[in-house]
């Protein structure tokens, strides 16, 4: 995934341990070859191969794009898979330190658009309903890997596990001796950082314009891109969202990085079971 993964698990002793650990490694791996932005021969990738083909694919990745496309529906946009071609001219923005010109963000926004990832669930298939479209699994991959490395060790006996990655946490049952992992969450609100100092079958996830962002002009542009406006995110709000599922919350915080706690409001509505918190890094609200 690009990033170290951690577990902390109890288990009756260490070979077993190591057991259900490795197990849970072998899964991720797995799926990160299926989902990785950066291999070109990972399912995602060769998916934009195929035209506008239908196209069987894993059960995984079906998976993950039925959440992706929710999420979507679900924040209005906000969160949309389908944002690769921006992804794409921002990231030559941060290497190039010069800003797309508009005609490339204007052909860019032409082929993103969640409405234009069909899926058939029945046939396990998918399709790119646009020419040029580019999938980017960037702000949801590692919940759901880390979802799935959490359900791995449940089958193999071992729930009372936390799994972290880059500061995305997704938690099993509680420690033997505790109510909850621990989870620190810095500048959070009261309410959010109780729920983090207690988590257990829950999932923690952290999104904003951190460290990877270009500077144009004398404004910041983030790595999470709008995709209403095509542009990168220029403010510096850290978004956390706590949820059932560590996919949900992965994109979700990604969502909220786009919309910021006002543009919020109107989809949180519907997601009445999460948690979330606004903060910016170094303290302080938005
Ligand atoms: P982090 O990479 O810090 O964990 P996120 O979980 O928010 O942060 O994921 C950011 C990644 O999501 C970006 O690197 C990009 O691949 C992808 N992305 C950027 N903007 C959007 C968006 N509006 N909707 C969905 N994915 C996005
Ligand atoms: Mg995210």
């Amino acid at each position: 995934m690009g990033l170290p993964v951690r577990i902390l698990l109890h288990a009756p002793d260490s070979r077993r341990a190591e057991a259900v650990t490795r197990a849970a490694f072998e899964r991720i791996a797995a799926l990160d070859r299926m989902m990785s932005d950066y291999r070109p021969d990972s399912e995602v990738r060769r998916l934009e191969t195929a035209g506008q083909q239908w196209t069987p694919v894993s059960a995984e990745l079906l998976d993950v794009l039925g959440t992706a496309v929710a999420v979507a529906h679900a924040t209005d946009g906000a969160f949309d898979p389908t944002i690769g071609p921006l992804v794409a001219l921002w990231r030559e923005a941060r290497a190039t330190g010069t800003l797309p010109a508009a005609a490339a963000l204007d052909a860019a926004r032409a082929r993103v658009g969640w409405r234009y990832l069909e899926i058939d669930r029945a046939r396990g298939a998918v399709r790119l309903a646009k020419p040029g479209m580019r999938l980017d699994l960037g702000g949801i991959a590692k919940g759901y890997i880390l979802q799935q490395a959490l359900e791995s060790l449940r089958t193999h006996g071992a729930s009372r596990a936390l799994i972290e990655s880059g500061g995305d946490v997704v938690a099993g049952d509680r420690p033997p001796d505790r109510a909850g992992w621990r989870i620190e969450a810095p500048a959070a609100d009261a309410v959010f950082t109780r729920r983090a100092g207690r988590l257990a079958n829950a999932a923690l996830a952290t999104s904003g314009a951190t460290e990877q962002f270009v500077e144009i002009g004398g404004v910041r542009y983030g790595h999470i891109v709008d995709p209403r406006t095509g542009v990168g995110i220029t403010h510096r709000t850290l978004a956390r969202v706590i949820a059932k599922d560590a996919a949900i919350a992965d994109a979700l915080a990604t969502a909220l990085s786009v919309t910021g706690p006002e543009g919020a409001r109107a989809f949180l509505r519907r997601f009445p079971d999460v948690v979330v918190s606004f903060s910016m890094p170094g303290g302080g609200s938005p």
